[in-house]
């Protein structure tokens, strides 16, 4: 099933117009929810999120963040109990092509679920990455529909054989295309502050919580290109790759070269919190 404007329905149903503003503009806002045995994970976040990113690009929506939330939980429920995500995206809706924003507008709402599982390879072993400049605009914040940028670094990246790019502004790291990066130096966790210049990852959310029960000291200050070439340890997190260790850059091995003691702390403490996350839902479905 698929969710559409606020009903379940077959894919069938579902018409999109050639006037839809994310067509012509790229003019919406989308969520990736991750699903972990047929539950949502940080539901609560992603919703926030999404409301946050609506009001930013003034979208309005005729649901509330609780209907919307339940009808998640209904096209979830559809889905089942395995592993998944949850693509959910709302355009502006449709008008004839204008740059402003008309007046009279229904927004467009698509949702739907997807089988996925980890790439646990990747997440022991970890990946290539390679830097690239940060060409987006200055509202990285909005999870906007408008991903070119992130779309072009990325197959860059594939084309260099490395598995993301690292976006650099003036010298200083922002993020990668789809994920929030971290350094680890002398036992400390730094990664850019949730400025306009990234976005807020739910995922980075997370590890800056388990970091604190870990007792780990975390910053949330920028660091430089060299900073980054020199670190002790390097990983990306994202909703779909949630914790991996980046083991080179531009060809360059990050410290030993594999994934370091702090990254596989966190590692180990994340899956203890999705544990957690299980055992509450199992309890709450019970
Ligand atoms: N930054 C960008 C640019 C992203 O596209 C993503 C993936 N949505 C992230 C960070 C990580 O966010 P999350 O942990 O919520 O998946």
């Amino acid at each position: 099933m698929f969710l559409w404007n606020g009903e379940l329905v077959s894919e069938e149903e579902i018409q999109v117009s050639y006037n839809d503003r994310g067509y012509y503009f790229g003019d919406g806002v989308y969520e990736v929810f991750r699903i972990y045995r047929g539950q949502l994970f940080e539901k609560q976040a992603h919703m926030k999120r999404l409301y946050q990113s609506m009001h930013l690009v003034r979208i309005h929506v005729p649901w509330d963040e609780e209907a919307l939330a339940a009808k998640l939980d209904e096209l979830a429920a559809d889905f089942g109990n395995g592993d998944g995500y949850l693509y959910l995206q709302i355009t502006r809706g449709a008008a004839p092509r204008t740059h402003t924003i008309p007046d009279q507008i229904d927004p467009v709402m698509l949702g739907y679920c997807e089988p996925y599982a980890s790439p646990i390879s990747q997440i022991k072993q970890g990946i290539p990455a390679m830097t690239t400049e940060d060409i987006r605009w200055h509202q990285c914040n909005i999870k906007s529909l408008n991903l070119l940028p992130n779309t072009l670094a990325r197959q860059q990246a594939k084309e260099a054989g490395a598995e993301e790019a690292i976006f650099i502004r003036e010298g200083m790291v922002t993020e990668g295309s789809a994920s929030n990066l971290f350094i680890v130096t002398g036992g400390v966790i730094r990664t850019h502050p949730a400025d306009r210049l990234i976005l807020e990852g739910i995922t980075r959310q997370v590890i800056e919580r388990i970091a604190e029960e870990e007792g780990i000291p975390f910053e949330n200050t920028a660091c430089s290109q060299d900073e980054l070439m020199a670190a002790d340890e390097v990983f990306l997190t994202s909703t779909t790759r949630e914790i991996t260790p980046v083991i080179s850059i531009d060809n360059q091995p990050i410290g030993s070269g594999t994934p370091g003691p702090v990254t596989r702390q966190l590692q180990e403490a994340f899956n203890r919190f999705k544990l957690v996350f299980d055992r509450k839902n199992i309890l709450s479905i019970q």
